[in-house]
């Protein structure tokens, strides 16, 4: 069996990525699961997403502590001691990381495999960073069992609803990094057998014991999101107007107003939706592609 480990970030297609590489592997001949886990349902919270693909019926269920791969669909995760998106990664896991930075500037400690996904992403998907297509597509590259037809019929089964264009766009995409990828090989593990556990009743427990609630008031500023953003929105001062519609349009309220009326994005709290750059009716907001700076 093997099994596969996908991180990024609401918004970016991950758990669609998961559910293409499950169906790939299924055409293919292969036993398939796949299935996302989500903290905050927001845009931009990291998300995780597992696909497991096998020869034999798989009787494994829950989340992927131990995976074979580990695909990063947003390298901004390895700066976040909340997602570590290399934890349970053994010296023999195969980690694919979505950046343009050479695999040594991303880890000292394991073997990385790099792709910028990101601007293939912007070209095909008309600006849109969504990794569906081709996060699976390197998936099911670097499996190497996975045949392009398989990959291309599971991206237009799981896309449905899509503009014509915009799977066009996914299914050059997708052909495009499996070519570019090249397999690797997977070491074998010895499957342990599954073994029956004593069934667990879960008990009713106080609401505060059992329940993630937050007591400690104004803690909402110390979650930087900042690391969030694919695109920095940039305000163009020589043009800007101070209609304010794009401090009034921020979800997230990280515009605020200087003593001279102008409005200022916090970038420690921006998370790159880039809503006020769409909002600004002179398109006075222009959007930088964040590239991250890694140790
Ligand atoms: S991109 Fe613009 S709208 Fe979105 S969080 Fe940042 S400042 Fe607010
Ligand atoms: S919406 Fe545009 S013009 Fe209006 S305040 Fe914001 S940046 Fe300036």
């Amino acid at each position: 069996m093997w099994r596969i480990r996908m991180h990024g970030r609401g918004g970016q297609g991950i758990k669609t990525a998961s559910q293409i590489l499950g169906s790939a592997g299924f055409y293919s001949g292969f036993q398939a699961q796949d299935f996302p886990l989500y903290g905050a349902e927001r845009r931009g919270a990291p998300v995780i997403a597992f696909t497991r693909i096998s020869k034999d019926a798989i009787l494994e269920r829950g989340p992927i502590s131990s995976p074979d791969i580990i695909l990063i669909g947003d390298e901004t995760l390895l700066n976040d001691p909340q997602s570590a998106p290399l934890c349970g990664a053994e010296p023999t896991t195969i980690i694919f990381v979505n950046s343009n930075h050479r695999p040594k500037e991303l880890s000292q400690k394991f073997e990385v495999i790099t792709a910028n996904l990101t601007d293939l992403c912007l070209q095909r998907l008309n600006g849109r960073t969504i990794y569906s297509s081709a996060l699976s597509a390197v998936g099911a590259r670097l499996l190497g069992t996975i045949e392009l037809e398989d990959l291309l019929q599971a991206v237009e089964d799981e896309l449905p609803g899509v503009s014509s264009q915009m799977l066009k766009g996914n299914l050059d995409l997708a052909r495009e990094v499996f070519e570019m990828v090249q397999p690797v090989a997977i070491p074998q593990r010895v499957e342990k057998a599954l073994t029956a556990k004593p069934l667990v009743f879960p008990q009713h427990l106080p609401v505060v014991d059992g329940a993630p609630i937050i007591l400690d008031p104004g803690n909402m500023a110390l979650r930087k999101t900042g690391n969030w953003r694919v695109e920095r929105p940039e305000i163009d001062y020589d043009h800007c107007n101070k209609c304010l519609i794009c401090y009034a349009r921020c979800p997230d309220g990280v515009i605020s107003l200087a003593p001279d009326g102008r409005p200022e994005i916090d970038y420690d709290h921006c998370k790159g939706c880039l809503i006020c750059a769409q909002e600004c009716p002179g398109h006075f907001i222009k959007t930088v592609r964040e590239t991250g700076i890694f140790p």
